[in-house]
């Protein structure tokens, strides 16, 4: 029997306990986008897979191609993102990016700017806006995976969007005034919103520091992305609403109590 190996370098976005001390990924990297993998005996205390495949890891892992499930043969960290686990609210915004990757990148299909907006977006998220941070790597996301919203034509009559602003998830953009009854439910959009995701989609995560947006942008950008990425998903993401109870953050909380436990 030949054994299969390949490597990758991932983030783990999920990692699930499943009996006997293994543990289900999710990993997302750079050579082949998001894939499932099963990482036998990683729970033990004394396994050495089990830094590597903690919660939002950066990894470099060996793995063994299965005939129904794929396995981890080595892993090594490169960057723990440790910090993130700090503090409940980066936990939140940390476990939303993961679990946005997972819900909406393809599976087996290799993306590597998308992985690197993950590397830098959770490198930036401690130091920097945290929510401006994370809506940026909403519509960078989406726009990377091809569903680029149209911002500057309306979506509908291709010119340039004048008077009264509106967002349609389903026409893919924004709507002119007279292009509206397109869409009952094109949400309202102020010109200001638009010009503000224009720059969060072309600037780099480490420049969004210099935008200073009010409170009534940042919600109407949260609202207008969320609709935007639920109608594509067709469903809501679990933590979209920074649910603090959400499964993940449990995950998180339960291991550093057991990591509080075994001091
Ligand atoms: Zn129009």
């Amino acid at each position: 029997m030949t054994v299969k190996l390949y490597k990758v370098e991932a983030v783990v976005l999920r990692a699930r306990d499943c009996g006997n001390a293994d543990k289900l990924l999710i990993l997302y990297s750079k050579e082949h986008g998001k894939i499932k993998v099963m990482a036998h005996g990683a729970s033990k205390p004394a396994s050495r897979k089990r830094g590597a495949v903690q919660l939002f890891s950066h990894s470099r892992f060996l793995i063994n191609s299965g005939r129904e499930l794929d396995s981890i043969s080595q892993g090594e960290v490169i960057e723990m993102f440790s910090y993130l686990m700090e503090d409940l609210e980066m936990i939140s915004y940390a476990s939303y990016l993961a679990e946005l990757v997972d819900a909406i990148a393809p599976e087996g299909v290799p993306n590597g700017p998308l992985f690197e907006l993950l590397l830098t977006t959770m490198r930036l998220l401690v130091a920097g806006d945290a929510e401006l941070l994370t809506r940026a790597f909403e519509i960078k996301t989406i726009a990377l995976l091809g569903y680029r919203p149209s911002l500057e034509q309306c979506a509908h009559c291709q010119r340039p969007p004048e008077g009264r602003l509106y967002f349609s998830p389903a026409i893919g953009g924004v709507l002119c005034d007279t292009c509206k009854p397109a869409d009952l439910l094109a949400l309202p959009c102020n010109k200001g919103v638009v010009e503000t995701l224009k720059l969060i989609l072309r600037w780099h995560p480490a420049k969004l520091q210099q935008l200073k947006i009010e409170r009534p942008a940042r919600n109407q950008i949260k609202s207008l992305l969320y609709e935007y990425i639920r109608y594509h998903l067709e469903r809501d993401l679990k933590s979209a609403a920074f649910i603090s109870g959400s499964g993940q953050v449990r995950q998180v909380l339960m291991y550093k109590n057991n990591l509080r436990g075994s001091k």
